[in-house]
C-alpha cells in the first residue's frame, strides 16, 4: 500500500534531510514536490491544498529554522500533518451497549462487505472473545447468502439463516431477536449493495438501520476507487448515520489517495483496513503508524503486534537462551525463523511495515519473497542434522547433494549459506539483549525518529540478514 507515494516522499525526505540549512526557497521547492506526490497519489485537491498550507506554515516557523537538523524537523512536520489528516488516533469499534451490539456494514457491490464481515467476526472472536452472530440481508444476489454462510463457518461464528423470499427488514429484526435470545455479544449485519449509489439501496439501508439500531454503522469502501471512494462515502453518510469506515483492498492500492482523503472529506474515522482476501487480513487503522509507513519509516508497532500474536513465545525464549549461552545461530535456528515468517503471513505482509525496507526496496522483496523463503526451508531440510549445526562442514560435494536433494541450484545453496553467515553476525550483535530487549527496542517510544534506525539494524534476526 502507498508504495508510489511512499517512494516519492521518502526520496524528498532524504534530500531535504541532507540539507544543513533550510531556506524559504528550498522549502517552497520541497513543498511543490510533496504537493505533486499527493496529487499523483489521487488525494483530493482541497485536501492537498489544506495539507500543504499547514505544512508550509509550520515549516517556515521557528521550530524548523532554529532546529539543528532542519531537514529532519521538516519530515517530522509532514509526518505530524499526515497523522492529523488521517484522524490522529485509532478509533476502535465501540460496542458498549446492551448486547447484542449490532454492527451494520453498508457499501457498493463488490466493495468487500461480506469479506469484511467475516474478518470482523474472526477478529472479535479471536482477540476479544466475543460471541458473534452474522446475518446476510443481500437477497438480490443468489450466491451472497451462501458466501456469508461459508465464511461464517470458516471463522467459527454463528450464522442466522435468511429466507431470500422474505422482506430483509423482517429478517433483520428476526436476527436481532435471535441474537438477544442466544446471548450473543455482537450481531454483524451484511447488507445488499449495488453498482452505484441509488435511491432504492439507500432507502432499504436506512430502513434496516432503523430496524436493528446498530451501535456501529460502517461504510465499506474499496480503496482502489481513489477519490471516488470519498465521494461515495459522503453520499452514504447523507442517507445513513455512519460511525466509521472500512477501507478495503489496500493491499492492491499503490496510491493510497483514498486513505488520505476520506477522513477529511467525510469527517468519519477509518476504523479498519482490509489488507488481503483472507479472513485474517484486517488491521485496525492507526493514523500514526500509516503515516510512518508512508514516509518510509516503517510501521514498527503493527509489526511488533503481529509478531507478538504469531511468534511462538516459548520458541523465541529458547532461542534467546541459547544465544545468551554463547551458542551460535545455526541453520536449524534459521529454519525456525523462516517458518515464523511464513506463519506471519509471508514476506509481503511484513515488508512494508519494516523501517528502511522502503529504501532497500524492491531489491529485498525480490530476493526475499515467499518463494525464496520456502526454498531456503527446502534446502535446510535437505541437509543432515550435522550440517545444520555446523554449516562450515558443507563443502563442494555436500553443496551439490543439498542442491539435488532440494531440487535447486548450487548457487542457491551458496546464497543461503552466505545469508546465514550474515544473520549469524547480526545475532551476535543482538546477543547481549536477547530477543525480548530487541523487540522492546523495536517498538520503543511509539513514533520512529526520522532516520533514527540504522539501515537494516532495526530488523529482527532472520528478517534483515542480507
Ligand atoms: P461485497 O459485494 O461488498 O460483499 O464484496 P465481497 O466481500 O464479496 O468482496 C468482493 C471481492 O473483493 C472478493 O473477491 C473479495 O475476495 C475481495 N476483497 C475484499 N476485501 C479485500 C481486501 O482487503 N483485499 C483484497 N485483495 N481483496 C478483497
Ligand atoms: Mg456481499
Amino acid at each position: 500500500m502507498f508504495s508510489n507515494l511512499s517512494d516519492r516522499l521518502e526520496a524528498i525526505g532524504k534530500r531535504i534531510k541532507g540539507k544543513g540549512r533550510l531556506t524559504e526557497d528550498n522549502i517552497q521547492e520541497t513543498l511543490r514536490e510533496v504537493r505533486m506526490a499527493l496529487l499523483e497519489a489521487d488525494v483530493a485537491l482541497p485536501v492537498v491544498k489544506d495539507f500543504i498550507a499547514q505544512v508550509r506554515e509550520r515549516a517556515l516557523g521557528a521550530e524548523v529554522m532554529k532546529s539543528l537538523t532542519p531537514g529532519q524537523a521538516f519530515v517530522k512536520i509532514v509526518h505530524g500533518e499526515l497523522v492529523q489528516l488521517m484522524g490522529e488516533e485509532n478509533d476502535a469499534l465501540d460496542l458498549s451497549t446492551r448486547p447484542p451490539a449490532v454492527v451494520m456494514l453498508a457499501g457498493l457491490q463488490g466493495s468487500g462487505k461480506t469479506t469484511s464481515i467475516a474478518k470482523l467476526g474472526r477478529l472479535l472472536r479471536e482477540r476479544e472473545k466475543k460471541k458473534v452472530l452474522a446475518v446476510s440481508l443481500d437477497v438480490y444476489r443468489p450466491a451472497a447468502i451462501d458466501q456469508l454462510q461459508r465464511l461464517a463457518d470458516e471463522v467459527g461464528m454463528d450464522f442466522h439463516p435468511t429466507d431470500p423470499e422474505a422482506d430483509p427488514i423482517k429478517t433483520a429484526k428476526a436476527a436481532k431477536e435471535a441474537a438477544r435470545k442466544g446471548y450473543y455479544d455482537v450481531l454483524l449485519v451484511d447488507t445488499a449493495g449495488r453498482l452505484s449509489v441509488d435511491e432504492a439501496m439507500m432507502s432499504e439501508a436506512s430502513r434496516v438501520h432503523a430496524a436493528v439500531e446498530p451501535v456501529e454503522t460502517l461504510f465499506v469502501v474499496d480503496s482502489m476507487t481513489g477519490q471516488d471512494a470519498a465521494s461515495t462515502a459522503r453520499a452514504f453518510d447523507e442517507a445513513l448515520p455512519l460511525t466509521g469506515l472500512v477501507l478495503t483492498k489496500t493491499d492492491g492500492d499503490a496510491r493510497g489517495g483514498a486513505a488520505l482523503s476520506i477522513r477529511q472529506v467525510t469527517g468519519k474515522p477509518i476504523k479498519f483496513l482490509g489488507v488481503g482476501e483472507k479472513t485474517d487480513a484486517l488491521e485496525p487503522f492507526h493514523p500514526d503508524r500509516v503515516a510512518s509507513r508512508i514516509l518510509g519509516m516503517g510501521d514498527v508497532l503493527s509489526f511488533v503486534e503481529n509478531m507478538e500474536r504469531n511468534v511462538d513465545q516459548a520458541q523465541a525464549e529458547r532461542m534467546a537462551g541459547k544465544l545468551k549461552k554463547g551458542k551460535g545461530f545455526d541453520l536449524e535456528d534459521m529454519r525456525e525463523q523462516m517458518q515464523q515468517i511464513t506463519k506471519m503471513g509471508g514476506m509481503d505482509g511484513l515488508m512494508d511495515k519494516l523501517p528502511g525496507m522502503g529504501q532497500m526496496g524492491s531489491q529485498v522483496s525480490q530476493q526475499m519473497d515467499d518463494q525464496q523463503v520456502r526454498r531456503q526451508i527446502a534446502m535446510i531440510n535437505a541437509m543432515t542434522p550435522g550440517e545444520r549445526r555446523k554449516p562450515e562442514v558443507i563443502n563442494g560435494s555436500r553443496k551439490r547433494r543439498i542442491a539435488v536433494g532440494s531440487g535447486l541450484q548450487v548457487q542457491e545453496v551458496n546464497r543461503l549459506l552466505k545469508q546465514h553467515k550474515q544473520m549469524q553476525k547480526m545475532m551476535k550483535q543482538f546477543r547481549k539483549g536477547g530477543m525480548k530487549k530487541m523487540m522492546r527496542q523495536l517498538g520503543g517510544g511509539g513514533g520512529m525518529p526520522p532516520g533514527g534506525m540504522p539501515p537494516g539494524g532495526g530488523l529482527p534476526p532472520g528478517l534483515g540478514g542480507r
